[in-house]
């Protein structure tokens, strides 16, 4: 294949990735997304065996038995995951870019001839490579062994391997600083002499320093995390692309790059966290759960399934704010059904979505999507929540912080000034969770011992399904 004819494929491909960031930020267009994304990354694929054309039969096996382990490895895993485990695959896939970056810059230093960026002197052995491919290849290493080190951690603690607890101790951040001070120096040795020493001691600094970097932020703030790690990630692929002169390599990464640091910063917004407050650690401190930090002796009002049913079958419009609990109860296809009986009654009914419920972005339109829900009925919070002072019924299903009002009167509360869904407005709430216990935040609800709510205290799923019999 021409260089030219590459270049061109490579571009249609880069053109096929953004029409799959285009699909993926709606769940209606998200399968299509997907497509555009797999079709892109066919033509990528192709063009580079046939641009750089396959040596010999060792290599075409060599293609062949990792295509087609890694494609089973994939579709085995991307068919088992359970959705609340989504994140840490994510981050399982992230270490998995990092390492990659890792390997290519290590094989470009000790063949350059073979990637067209310089030569090894036969006698001396010495490598002579261009400076710009060693600053390249410099950054590329070091951001895709940070990478693949925050990745490993930030996967242990989602999977529950290790805590996830924050791990502290005193002068971190004066520590991660000097580090990432020997770090840059190491990269300027490497980029004056292309020693494979000092390669290998950046390697082995950006590892540690992508441990030390993840390992005081707390497990609930990993999503933050992650997408900042695919953001790093793709910005190792570009480096790496530049070394290796491969355009489709600089649109990817740099198209995954730019996405992954929106995607922080939209999340941050949504929890109102500076960006920094995140990625320096301790808020998931308080992520235990479970316990309600208030003295709140007020009664609360408890009511049961066949309360709630009544209540919802004689109302005009219920709006249902999923959160996290629904997702750890699996909820959501019974309460699709639900929904279903309530619009036989002639309930008008439809979903509010905070832009943070759940533990990853998107958590709660996935779900719904996975229960049939239909997208009409799915609202994000700037789109629905003038219509709670309409509505007769807010039923929070599993969801809490996002429902919380001390986030707009309380500015003492850790969540004070995050947009959250103004359920009190209903004319009444329904509240589905366990117990009392806090949300992420650690903090009360003081919704649940208001006169116009209602708390039904089971599992998610359980009640819903009561729900369903008594309707
Ligand atoms: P919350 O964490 O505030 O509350 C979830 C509630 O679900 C808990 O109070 C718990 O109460 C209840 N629950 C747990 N299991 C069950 C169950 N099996 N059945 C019924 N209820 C259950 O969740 P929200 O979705 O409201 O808010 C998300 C929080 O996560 C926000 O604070 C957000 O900032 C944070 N976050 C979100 C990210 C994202 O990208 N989406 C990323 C990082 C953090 P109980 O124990 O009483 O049952």
């Amino acid at each position: 294949m021409s260089p030219n004819l590459a270049t061109l494929c490579y571009l249609v491909s880069g053109a096929l990735f953004i029409l799959a960031l285009r699909g993926l930020s709606s769940p209606e267009s998200a399968r299509r997304g997907n497509v555009f994304g797999m079709a892109g990354m066919a033509v990528a694929v192709a063009t580079t065996l046939l641009l750089t054309g396959i040596a010999d039969g060792f290599t075409a096996v060599l293609l062949a038995v990792g295509a087609v382990a890694g494609g089973a490895f994939g579709a085995v895993v991307a068919r088992r995951i359970p959705m609340t485990a989504m994140p840490q695959l994510v981050a399982a896939f992230h270490s998995l870019v990092g390492l990659a970056a890792v390997l290519v810059a290590a094989a470009a230093l000790y063949s350059p001839q073979a990637f067209g960026i310089g030569a090894v002197d036969a006698a001396s052995g010495a490598v002579a490579l261009r400076t710009s491919s060693l600053v390249e290849m410099s950054l590329g290493v070091a951001i895709g062994a940070v990478t693949f080190s925050g990745s490993v951690v930030a996967f242990t603690k989602l999977q529950g391997l290790v805590s996830g607890a924050p791990l502290v101790f005193p002068m971190q951040h004066a520590l991660n600083a000097a580090l990432g001070a020997v770090l840059a120096a190491l990269m300027a040795w490497f980029i004056l002499t292309a020693e494979p020493a000092a390669f290998w001691m950046v390697t082995a600094l950006a590892l540690a320093l992508g441990v030390l970097l993840i390992v005081p932020i707390g497990g609930a703030d990993m999503p933050v995390v992650i997408s900042m790690l695919n953001s790093y990630s793709g910005w190792a692929a570009a480096g790496i692309g530049f070394t290796l002169e491969n355009i489709a390599l600089i649109i990817t990464g740099a198209l995954v790059g730019a996405s992954g640091a929106i995607l922080s910063y939209i999340m941050c917004r949504g929890m109102n966290r500076s960006f920094f407050n995140v990625i320096l650690g301790g808020f998931g401190a308080d992520d235990g759960g479970g316990e309600t930090k208030s003295a709140d002796a007020r009664p609360v009002k408890q009511g049961s399934a066949e309360d709630a049913a009544f209540l919802m079958k004689n109302a005009a419009s219920v709006i249902i704010v999923p959160g996290y609990g629904m997702a750890v109860a699996q909820a959501q296809h019974a309460l699709a059904e639900m929904a279903q009986a309530l619009k036989k009654n002639g309930v008008n009914v439809s979903y509010a979505i905070h832009p943070v419920a759940g533990r990853m972005p998107g958590h709660m339109n996935v779900l719904l999507a996975e229960a049939d829900v239909p997208y009409d009925e799915v609202f994000e919070l700037e789109d629905i929540n003038s219509r709670f002072a309409q509505s007769d019924i807010a039923f929070v299903i599993g969801a809490n912080d996002v429902t919380n009002p001390a986030a707009k009167s309380d500015p003492a509360s850790p969540i004070y000034g995050m947009p959250v869904l103004d359920v009190e407005k209903a004319g009444s709430v329904l509240f589905v969770k366990r117990s009392l216990g806090a949300g992420y935040a650690g903090i009360a609800n003081e919704l649940f011992h208001r006169e116009n709510t209602m708390m039904l205290f089971s599992d998610a799923k359980k009640m819903v399904e009561g729900i369903v019999k008594a309707l």
